[in-house]
């Protein structure tokens, strides 16, 4: 049977509609709307899920041209100049994630506690100006266990400092840092990082769940591998509001330095070729899913959009 003209308009009109759809998701959205709650605590709210980005402060270091191992310290000073950052001190960014997720309170990373530099260890104090109360907290879930991540966990007394949460901890990042052969054969550098694992897990090694990077951890947390920053880094995907987020955790450090160039390494990356991956290999996702990214040592509210620029990304933060 032949289809009347009034059939072929209205399969047309169909037709153009779906076309145009598709054509829009493959738009970036527009960028939702920032609540700033307090000085260091930012909110976005996405519906079924609000995230809450709370400062911990920053730290500090001198430039030094072992800080980009791979690239000319011109170069880098130049990338900071254009940011309109200082060329000699670099300013290190750290903020973790609060997911409420329905009944879930999920905490990405803790901060420094009470074992970084004066100008971190900032959590607790931007939690307490908004009332978010350290016990509300269900579930605390870790990316890494450099100690800027984990050393927020235990206070110095050795209290649990979010006394009713559930820990989880990437099985990849456990097995490498908890094997003691591996701790007895360190360098000595590396001797800190290796005592501050103990300090904060050994006494709670068997409440610890551990998961399997790309498994589900929690409903609407999605962890996916990102390894190279560490062995078993691992960034998260937090679902089910009206905008997925990726948390990156430390795909990045300064962001004008290596979103913008994602093929420097950062001294702290501990396998440089595997991070590189890492960072194009999330960086890309998180556009082609229209995802906002939050890092932990992002700029601003720490949570924002990203696009392609040049041979690189650029880290948009939500504002207002
Ligand atoms: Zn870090």
């Amino acid at each position: 049977m032949m289809m009347s003209w009034r059939n072929l308009f209205t399969a047309g009109l169909v037709f153009v509609t779906v076309w145009m759809l598709g054509l829009l998701s493959g738009c970036a959205s527009p960028a939702p709307k920032m609540a700033s709650v307090a000085n260091g605590v930012k909110r976005v709210d996405l519906g079924s899920v609000t995230i809450t980005m709370v400062s911990d402060g920053h730290g500090s270091r001198a430039l030094d041209a072992n800080f980009v191992r791979n690239a000319p310290l011109a170069e880098v000073q130049t990338a900071l100049r254009e940011a309109g950052l200082p060329e000699d001190r670099l300013t290190i960014p750290y903020a973790v994630l609060l997911a409420d997720i329905g009944s879930q309170r999920v905490l990405f990373d803790t901060g420094n506690g009470e074992f970084g530099a004066a100008t971190a260890g900032k959590v607790l104090e931007n939690m307490a100006k908004t009332g978010i109360d350290p016990a509300s907290v269900t579930a605390v879930v870790i990316s890494h266990f450099h100690g800027d991540h984990i050393n927020g966990l235990r206070n110095k007394g050795g209290a649990l400092v979010f006394p009713k949460a559930k820990i989880y901890v990437p099985t990849t990042e456990w097995n490498w840092w908890m094997d003691d052969a591996r701790m007895a054969a360190a360098p000595e550098a590396m001797k800190n990082a290796f005592a501050a694992t103990r300090r904060v897990f050994a006494p709670i090694a068997l409440a610890v769940a551990r998961f399997e990077p790309g498994a589900y951890v929690l409903p609407g947390v999605r962890s996916i591998p990102a390894f190279g920053h560490t062995p078993g880094h691992t960034a998260f995907a937090i679902e089910g509001g009206s905008r997925k987020v990726m948390f990156w955790a430390d795909n990045t450090n300064i962001a004008a330095l290596f979103v913008r160039h994602p093929d420097w390494s950062a001294v702290f990356d501990m396998d440089a070729d595997a991070a590189r991956a890492t960072r194009r290999k999330l960086a890309e996702m998180a556009i082609n899913s229209d995802m906002l990214v939050a890092g932990y040592h992002l700029p601003g509210a720490a949570i924002g959009t990203l696009s392609r620029r040049d041979s690189g990304y650029e880290f948009a933060p939500l504002e207002k």
